[in-house]
């Protein structure tokens, strides 16, 4: 599997560098010959700034070298984004066609500084609705709203995305539900374009800022939230290990799954643990037993969970049952003020069919 700057941090670099030597030359070449053939009309992708651009930088950091079981995390540092209203006057949007890789029509559209990072941010909306990049084809059209932070990740506010794989648009709209503790992304009909784990080791968290299909050779999932967050066992069992791995997991803890299937669950980054967790304890589904962190290699308050069968990585979505949460009753119709405006500053259709 390609191993992407889809969600979160850049790819590891590959250990095997003859290879890659080799592969990069030919890349480049081919790259040289796809660009040539297949690049787009000048005018394809098209950008609206509507206040003079901030400079940001990535607030990427470079993940290390894949290590089992505690590969690096990938939520970047992030300050609480601000209200949609305060943000308004520096919302920016930018719309491309497809031709190639998604961060090459971006950084192409808005310049690499903003455009590799907003690629990543993008890219965690697009893969709950497709696998990244896999089945993103040419003409496929992209619109985002979105706003830039100094020293940030830029906010996304909304995408709109029309696939050729699908044969459909689709569309996300960043909004902040009352008394919810963070923004989410909606699809028009007030569904969370995020799926959700039942019995998940989170009950509130930001976003999900890396899945197992994001095709990274990443072996958890990377829950965005604060320092502090209650983290709960997510099935019966008995603590296994604690605090392995301590420079790359940080504080951490597997519980072993008491019973039929006797998956094993990691949860890594966590703050300090209490000195009264110890392996061979006993826990039940959906008891607290830690707080999530920023410990160990993390660049960012984020909770690592992985679940494994003996050596197997399993998909924590296709292991645990999942739901998607909608928006209540009372909450539609500032949900479509809020989307109306949002589909406003979306740019006009991209140029669909017209890169040739
Ligand atoms: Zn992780």
């Amino acid at each position: 599997m390609p191993d992407l700057p889809t969600i979160g941090a850049p790819p590891r670099p590959n250990p095997a560098v003859p290879v890659a030597l080799t592969a990069i030359a030919v890349g480049l070449l081919s790259g040289l010959v796809y660009w040539w053939t297949h690049r787009p009309p000048s005018p394809s992708p098209t950008v609206a700034a509507v206040t003079p651009q901030a400079p940001s930088r990535p607030a990427e950091a470079p993940q290390a070298a894949p290590s089992a079981p505690g590969p690096a995390p990938s939520a970047p540092a992030q300050a609480p984004a601000p209200s949609l209203a305060a943000a308004e006057a520096s919302l920016k949007s930018v719309s491309v066609t497809i031709a190639g890789p998604l961060e090459t029509a971006l950084v192409s559209a808005v310049g690499k500084e903003t455009g590799a990072p907003l690629t990543q941010v993008v890219t965690r909306t697009l893969v709950w609705w497709l696998r990244v990049p896999q089945d993103l084809v040419r003409h496929d059209a992209l619109s985002v709203v979105y706003e830039v932070r100094p020293g940030h990740e830029p906010v996304v506010h909304a995408v709109r995305f029309t696939s050729g794989k699908l044969g459909k648009t689709l569309e996300a709209y960043r909004y902040q539900a009352k008394g919810a503790s963070f923004s989410r992304f909606f699809q028009p009909d007030g569904t969370e374009l995020e799926e959700r784990l039942t019995d998940g080791p989170l009950e509130s968290y930001e976003q999900v800022t890396s899945l197992l299909r994001d095709g990274r050779r990443h072996k958890g999932v990377d829950f965005k939230t604060p320092v502090g967050t209650p983290v709960r066992a997510t099935f019966d069992g008995v603590i296994s290990r604690k605090n392995w791995n301590f420079n790359g997991n940080g504080n951490s803890v597997e519980i072993e799954e008491s019973g039929g299937k006797r998956r094993t669950a990691l949860f890594l980054h966590l703050s300090e643990l209490p000195k009264s967790l110890q392996p061979g304890q006993r826990v039940r589904k959906g008891e607290v037993f830690a707080s999530s962190g920023n410990s160990g290699h993390s660049f960012a308050p984020h909770l690592h969970y992985q679940l494994m069968l003996g050596d197997t990585v399993l998909d924590p979505f296709d292991s645990h049952a999942t739901t998607r949460a909608s928006l209540p009753a009372e909450e539609k119709a500032a949900f479509n003020q809020a989307l109306a405006s949002l589909r406003k500053a979306l740019p006009a259709e991209a140029v669909m069919g017209a890169a040739r």
